[in-house]
């Protein structure tokens, strides 16, 4: 069978990320493939560059999260200097000061994780595995505190389409799944912790 035949694709509509490629359930029908469609060497690595390709992309996924939380930050922080409740601006409530100072404590420590993840893949460390994963697992939490954090501070408005917090708090969610849920990076992490020693990389 042809590849472009036996591929089937059906679209599925997703809660959030729609700026993105599209998502589909894909099935594969008696495919044949061709040696120019071999990754790596046959029984040879394959599985190794695919593994490798997702420990790189979970760094990627913790930026995201930076940037969507970052965007958080900025719409609590300009909402509450401007809207005033029950006589004085939103940020000259004591509850708002400390929701913006937990928001920015925790960006700070998912920022910190994923530059470390990603200098130690910079200099061709493979303990990069593991804070991929630390940073992955932390900063895909951290997004959705956040985000939900960031609409409660918006109230009515954050629950709105116009404001950026309604659409990072639907975003969010997809950074727990995608590229490894939060329970496979935990298993990633327990593995490494009490197996010792770190999955062979070539970096
Ligand atoms: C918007 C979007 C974009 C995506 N983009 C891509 C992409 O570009 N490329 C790609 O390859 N995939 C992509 N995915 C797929 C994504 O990687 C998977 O959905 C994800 O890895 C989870 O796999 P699953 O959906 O099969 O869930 P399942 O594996 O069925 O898991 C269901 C639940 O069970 C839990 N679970 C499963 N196994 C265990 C276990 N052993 N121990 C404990 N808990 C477990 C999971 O953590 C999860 O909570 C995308 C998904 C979405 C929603």
């Amino acid at each position: 069978m042809r590849r472009s035949d036996c591929v089937e694709v059906s679209k599925l509509e997703m809660m959030g990320m729609r700026g993105g490629a599209g998502e589909a359930e894909v099935k594969f029908n008696d495919c044949v493939v061709g040696d120019d469609d071999v990754v790596g060497k046959v029984n040879e690595g394959g599985f190794k560059i695919a593994m490798v390709t997702l420990d790189l992309a979970r760094i990627g996924i913790s930026a995201v999260a930076l940037g969507l939380s970052q965007g958080v930050l900025d719409e609590a922080l300009e909402w509450a200097k401007t809207r005033t409740a029950f006589g004085k601006p939103l940020i000259d409530w004591e509850w708002i000061q400390f929701q913006l100072a937990d928001i920015k404590t925790k960006l700070e420590i998912g920022r910190t994780v994923t530059y470390k993840a990603a200098w130690l893949y910079d200099n061709k460390d493979p303990s990069f595995v593991l804070y991929a994963s630390i940073a992955k697992l932390y900063t895909a939490q951290m997004a959705v505190e956040i985000a939900r954090d960031g609409v409660q501070i918006l109230g009515g408005f954050g629950y709105s389409k116009e404001s950026f917090s309604e659409r990072a708090y639907r975003d969010a969610k997809v950074l727990e799944i995608a590229e490894g849920t939060n329970e496979v990076q935990k298993i990633v992490i327990h593995r490494i912790l009490t197996r010792g020693g770190l999955p062979e990389v070539e970096l």
